[in-house]
């Protein structure tokens, strides 16, 4: 199958934080393999600044072992990696002070596309678009592109809003939640709105429950000092968990743009309910396999923070009325998975005799959205076992890898960085949070926190490679469900 590619038009892109971590694995990469399908204009300028001392040629050799570290093997092209890096350009720059800032003002072109990346820590962000602006950089159409995290808190989010609002318009600003760049989330909403069989289905009549879950392996060490400070709440949930929520949850937008999408998630962080404090489980890894506990690796013995959540949340609204949303996220889980899973109801009479290979006598359709380590979705249905010997019913899912159906490797799945960066030169902001969105999820997440802290809660314990604490089974096994596993 041969992907459509459409070139973007003429842009420079500005990378401040070129030389950090996320360019490196991520931006560059991500660039790099637009660039081999022909997406990126001859004359593209990508212009990294940051403060590390690089003249041009270090900047380039930068470039080449980050293609030639995350960039798949089978897409490396010594002739290709050359070119690419001869696009780059690079300045040092103080996003704090005065330095470069002028002869990165001379370099910016104001005829074509602008973007401005701002992968750099957050407490520089109103002081990149203040410089910009002060130095007369940015044009009226430029595009700048903010990191998360987007605020600690309802109050700083409103702060980071509101100054970022002094010098560029809303549809200017590009707040980044890279799950949303998947491919698998993009196509969650392709199966919604784009076929006729699941939409109807779709509604607290005939779903029973949804599941979120992103469980990860690692744990914070490196970057404990940091998490302290955040926590699941705050690093995964009111962002990316929510996010998906929204997807699952939302009504259809009249039209696919981005406005009208980002309309209908704010409507679903609208509707959700306060949730009880029973409803919600914390948990914080031990020691295990040979690796530290969350104590030690947060490097605070008292640390109350939690590195593991499981919660139960309801929409109240007409769609969703009773049905429960249960989200979960961890560090050192028994693997990396996120998915999705949509729980129908089972049938309302069931006439075959009862089955011993049913989940808890139990026979319902599942729709699995997976969206890492291999993005693509599964059907399960319930058919009959062939061959002879009565009506033996099994369960088989219909499965669709993303990479199998597109006849496509999965190393050539678009990654979400090098989406959304396209997306950004398109001016396509459909996949990006708008500020109210980001407000509203503040709001809805601060109360809680604000709970927790009050209450002096205390998070369980988990051992790592488990599936996090009792407590977060027995929130589903109280109303008779359960936990997909963590596999
Ligand atoms: P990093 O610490 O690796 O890099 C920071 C970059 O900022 C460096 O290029 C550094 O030179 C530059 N910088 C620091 N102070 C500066 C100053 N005063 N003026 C100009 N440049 C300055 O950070 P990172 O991991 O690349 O993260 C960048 C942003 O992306 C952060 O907001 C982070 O939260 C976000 N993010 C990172 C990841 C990731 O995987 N690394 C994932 C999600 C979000």
């Amino acid at each position: 199958m041969v992907s459509r590619v459409i070139p973007v038009e003429r842009f420079d892109l500005v990378i401040f934080g070129g030389t950090g971590d996320l360019a490196r694995r991520k931006i560059i990469p991500g660039l790099y393999r637009r660039y081999l399908a022909g997406q990126l204009p001859d004359d593209a300028r990508i212009i990294g600044a940051a403060r590390t001392d690089f003249d041009r040629d270090e900047y380039e050799g930068f470039v080449r072992d980050a293609v030639e570290k995350y960039v798949h093997v089978k897409k490396h092209n010594g002739d290709k990696i050359k070119a690419f890096s001869k696009l780059f350009s690079y300045f040092k720059i103080d996003a704090l002070g005065d330095e470069g800032w002028k002869g990165l003002a001379r370099l910016v072109r104001k005829d074509v596309v602008q973007a401005f990346y701002f992968s750099v820590a957050p407490r520089l962000f109103g002081e990149l678009a203040k410089r910009l602006h002060k130095y007369k950089i940015s044009n009226d159409q430029a595009r700048i592109v903010v990191e998360k995290p987007f605020g600690h808190d309802l109050e700083s989010a409103k702060k980071l809003n509101a100054v970022l609002a002094e010098y560029f318009d809303e549809a200017q600003i590009y707040r980044i939640d890279h799950y949303l760049g998947k491919e698998t989330v993009q196509n969650l909403m392709a199966v919604r709105f784009a076929n006729i069989l699941f939409e109807p289905l779709w509604n607290a009549q005939y779903v029973d429950h949804i599941q979120i879950t992103v469980a990860e392996t690692v744990g914070v060490g490196g970057r404990g000092t940091y998490y302290d400070k955040s926590g699941a709440m705050r690093d995964m949930v009111q962002n990316h968990l929510m996010q998906l929520l929204c997807l699952i949850a939302m009504e259809p937008p009249a039209h696919f743009d981005p406005d009208a999408v980002r309309d209908e998630k704010l409507k679903v962080i609208r509707a959700l309910d306060p949730v009880l404090p029973e409803d919600i489980v914390r948990g914080q890894y031990r020691a295990g396999d040979g690796e530290d506990s969350y104590l030690e690796d947060a490097e605070n013995p008292d640390s109350k923070t939690e590195s593991f959540m499981a919660m139960m949340v309801h929409v109240s609204n007409w769609r969703w009325n009773g049905t429960p949303f249960f989200l979960r996220t961890g560090k050192r889980l028994r693997a990396r998975k996120s998915e999705i899973a949509v729980i129908f109801k089972d049938p309302p009479h069931f006439i075959f005799e009862p089955q011993d290979s049913a989940q808890d006598g139990r026979r319902c359709n599942e729709l699995v959205i997976h969206l890492q380590p291999d993005e693509g979705m599964d059907l399960r249905v319930t058919l009959k076992e062939p061959g002879p010997g009565g009506m033996r019913l099994m369960d088989v899912p219909l499965d669709m890898s993303f990479a199998e159906a597109m006849g496509r490797d999965a190393d050539e799945i678009p990654d979400a960085y090098e989406r959304l960066v396209m997306d950004v030169i398109r001016g396509n902001q459909t996949l990006f949070m708008r500020g109210d969105e980001v407000e509203a999820a503040w709001g809805w997440v601060d109360p809680i926190i604000e709970g927790w802290r009050s209450r002096g809660d205390k998070p369980k314990g988990y051992d790592a490679g488990s599936s996090g604490p009792e407590d977060a089974l027995m929130l589903m096994h109280r109303l008779g469900r359960r936990w997909r596993e963590i596999t």
